[in-house]
């Protein structure tokens, strides 16, 4: 079987490895689709995500869906052949975060395909690999594997939406345009706002929030001055901009709420903390996402969130060099996948 595996910076190398086999409770799944994810590109490009260096070769990999292939022995959540979404998050279940019901603040966790710990955690860009049944999330219906593998981003914006407090009625703002920021449009409408306005510095997202539900869309790099007046009951920073952070303050109402998504440069960065505390708004961060990957399969596989306009390409494993070229390029691609 074939794996992809980034060994440095821009040195990505498809190789073989050994077919895995499951323990008790676990699952061997093929690969049905794995989205390339922010992150993903950073470890390609750069040969880090922030602080988390590739210290040796890093499968990538984190949203993925895949059909079971085997199970091992006491496995009853899925049998062969079942479609399944694969939950990245493999939180301990005893320490304080998980047993608190927030297993993204877990202090023992391993995500998929992240080199925060060493050895890394790999990922699911290979042919076949094992996975606990907890992680395995079975669906029926017609959903595709590509939709399926929605659930970890679409998840991502769930968890935003919560983390920002009802919605019904209110206006709300979102940051950046791209895979993230469509997915929290869409979880908005689900929520219930009344009105919701995107940014992004390029027109094709832009163009793609809409198409997801967007109600008005606004060129940041152009348009700046229509973000200096407060008239957002909730803003969700998804871009990771600093300067899209400072907007959100500035845009949202006397005791709004602005939510930090995005990762923004890991670097001292100046705040303009007087305007949080005269406006009494809160500043809240969202990461990753807890029961809402549950939900986010649900919404999926009826179709109550229809991502299919959002999924821009498709490319063989063997092609994951050409895939993460066209992942890479925001004028053409919004979540593009490597299938098997
Ligand atoms: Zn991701
Ligand atoms: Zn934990």
């Amino acid at each position: 079987m074939l794996a992809c595996r980034i060994h440095a910076k821009e040195d990505l190398r498809i190789e073989p490895v050994d077919m895995p086999s499951p323990g008790p409770g676990e699952v061997l799944l093929r690969l049905g689709a794995a989205g390339i994810c922010g992150s993903d590109l950073h470890y390609y490009f750069e040969g880090r995500n922030g602080n988390f260096i590739v210290r040796e070769p890093l499968i990538p990999g984190h949203e993925a869906s895949g059909v079971v292939e085997a199970v091992g022995p006491g496995v009853t959540r899925v049998k062969k052949g079942d479609k399944v979404a694969v939950s990245p998050s493999h939180a301990c279940g005893r320490c304080e975060g998980c047993r608190q019901g927030r297993e993204q603040l877990c202090s023992n966790m391993k995500f998929l395909g992240s080199a925060s710990l060493f050895p890394h955690v790999q990922g699911m860009f290979q042919e076949y690999f094992v996975m606990g049944e907890r992680q395995c999330y079975p669906v029926t219906g017609d959903i595709t594997l590509g939709e399926l593998a929605f659930a970890e981003p679409l998840a991502v914006g769930l968890h935003a939406v919560n983390r920002g407090g009802d919605l019904l009625g209110k206006s709300v703002l979102i940051t950046g345009a791209g895979t993230i920021g469509c997915v929290t449009v869409l979880a908005a409408r689900l929520a219930g706002a009344r009105k919701i306005t995107v940014t992004d510095v390029l027109d094709r997202p832009l163009q793609q929030a809409m198409t997801v539900g967007a109600d008005a869309v606004l060129r940041a790099d152009r348009e700046d001055d229509k973000l200096t007046t407060p008239q957002f009951d909730v803003a969700y920073e998804v871009s990771g901009n600093f300067n899209a952070l400072k907007s959100c303050v500035a845009a949202t109402k006397r005791g709004g709420v602005v939510v930090q998504v995005g990762t923004l440069p890991h670097e001292p960065l100046p705040f303009v903390v007087n305007e949080l505390m005269a406006k009494e708004m809160d500043l809240r961060g969202a990461f990753r996402w807890g029961i809402e990957f549950d939900w986010a399969v649900d919404y999926l596989s009826t179709r109550r969130v229809d991502v299919r306009p959002l999924l821009s390409g498709q490319y063989p494993l063997q092609d994951a060099v050409a895939a993460f070229a066209a992942a890479a390029d925001k004028n053409k691609s919004t979540k593009v996948q490597v299938v098997v």
